[in-house]
């Protein structure tokens, strides 16, 4: 059986990134936000846009001012008030200044802001107490960013920081790529959708929900396909509709040894070339990776286990990082792993790579990890609730006690 890590290495080599025109659209500013970079960005707004003031104070000559003391203060005259958002119209003589506020435009003749707090008003002059250094508070056009030069890389993921950054040099219109469609499918006789009243021994389909939340979160766009029986062709027929509408398929359940596990033959069936079929990973082990069409970009189908821990578990561990990598993002798509200290002992029977859920935190610079409380069982969902790690034991590891470190992988955004 492959390991997670050959697998991993399987799967993300499977991954051609979106990177056509076909695959790219224009948003607006307000539509941007957890989309990709499709190409550099350049504006033609240098930043600042002009010279300006950084304090509220007075803008002077610096010639007027560099001996000044408080024995020997400056005396100036104040000939205009510069607030922000107002072109000034004095050009500043000797022997004069501006009264001028943060972010208003520096006025002709003055090079130097001396901050209010190193001056005293008197009426229209104003007395400086201290020697400013030469331009001294003056933010000058284009010290952060000079018009017609690269703004921001393709590539990145378009958040806050980035919006900001777009809004002040006035590139409203952005180049992204689309974002990846990933189908979302579930297996299973005994399934029925959360709003339904369940008869006896029927099972909730919680696996699409929680698929779609996290496909959402990974900025793809989820399509809920809905949930099939465990028949051959309505099997062979609901994957082949999703795979013609989508760059991922993702199914549940039916890729075990079961009497009912059809989901292998019909990839098969339909042609699929069947990479992985099963990973040492514990939850997780049944894990079915095929793709459709040899062309530059084939669409990658996932069937994940049905139950619902392990399902969450591959998908943190496999698929999030083959959007990520499809989305066409430059870099940063692998999964992220975190060293913590294990505030309780962490069991496994050593034979796969296993998993603990449970909760990563930063106390004091250092990571510590708590599993989750309750079993930690593969039907145990409930205790999935409020978890943002899964410890790692690897292969041979059968314990690590509480104190020592682990490698956890970071879930969760
Ligand atoms: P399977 O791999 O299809 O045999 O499913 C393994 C277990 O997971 C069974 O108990 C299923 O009822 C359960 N299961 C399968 N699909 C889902 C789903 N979409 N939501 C919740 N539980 C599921
Ligand atoms: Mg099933």
């Amino acid at each position: 059986m492959l390991s997670a890590s050959d697998a991993e290495a399987i799967i993300l080599s499977l991954v051609q990134p979106l990177n056509t025109e076909q695959d790219t659209e224009f948003v607006d500013l307000l539509a941007a936000s957890d989309r990709i970079l499709a190409s550099p960005v350049t504006s033609q707004l240098d930043f600042p846009h002009w010279d300006n003031s950084a304090m509220d104070g007075y803008a002077v000559r610096y010639e007027d001012v560099q001996d000044c003391s408080e024995e020997k203060p400056a005396v100036l005259e104040i000939v205009a008030e510069i607030p922000a958002g107002v072109q000034p119209q004095s050009t500043i003589q000797s022997g004069q200044a501006a009264r001028i506020l943060t972010g208003a435009v520096m006025p002709a003749g003055a090079d130097t802001v001396v901050m209010q707090e190193r001056t005293r008003r008197e009426e229209n002059r104003v007395i400086i107490l201290a020697a400013p250094k030469p331009q001294e508070f003056v933010r000058h056009q284009g010290t952060y960013y000079k018009a017609g030069t690269q703004l921001l890389p393709a590539g990145i993921r378009l958040q806050a920081p980035e919006i900001a950054v777009l809004a002040a040099t006035q590139c409203t219109q952005l180049k992204v790529f689309r974002r990846p469609r990933v189908a979302l499918l579930s297996t299973g006789n005994e399934l029925v959708t959360p709003d339904k009243p369940l008869q006896p021994g029927q099972i909730v389909d919680s696996n699409r929900y929680a698929l779609f939340a996290l496909v959402k979160q990974s900025a793809a766009q989820p399509l809920m396909l809905g949930i099939v029986k465990d028949e051959p062709e309505a099997l062979k027929q609901a994957i082949a509709d999703a795979i013609t509408q989508a760059d991922v398929v993702l199914s549940s359940g039916g890729v075990s040894v079961g009497d009912y596990d059809y989901v292998e033959q019909v990839l098969e069936s339909l042609g699929g070339k069947i990479h992985v079929r099963a990973v040492a990973t514990k939850p997780g082990k049944p894990l079915t990776v095929a793709t459709f069409g040899n062309d530059t970009r084939p669409v990658l189908y996932f069937g994940l286990p049905g139950n619902p821990v392990a399902a969450l578990v591959a998908f943190w561990r496999f698929v999030q990082s083959a959007i990520k990598k499809l989305s066409g993002l430059a870099e940063g798509w692998e999964p992220t792993f975190v060293k913590a200290l294990a505030r309780q002992e962490l069991r496994s029977d050593g034979k796969r790579e296993t998993y603990v859920w449970g909760q990563l935190r930063a106390l004091d610079g250092v990571y510590e990890f708590q599993p989750a409380g309750g079993l930690q069982n593969s039907g145990n969902l409930i205790n999935l609730a409020q978890i943002n790690g899964l410890a790692v034991l690897p292969v041979g590891q059968t314990l690590i006690c509480a104190g020592e470190q682990v490698q956890v992988l970071q879930v969760g955004s």
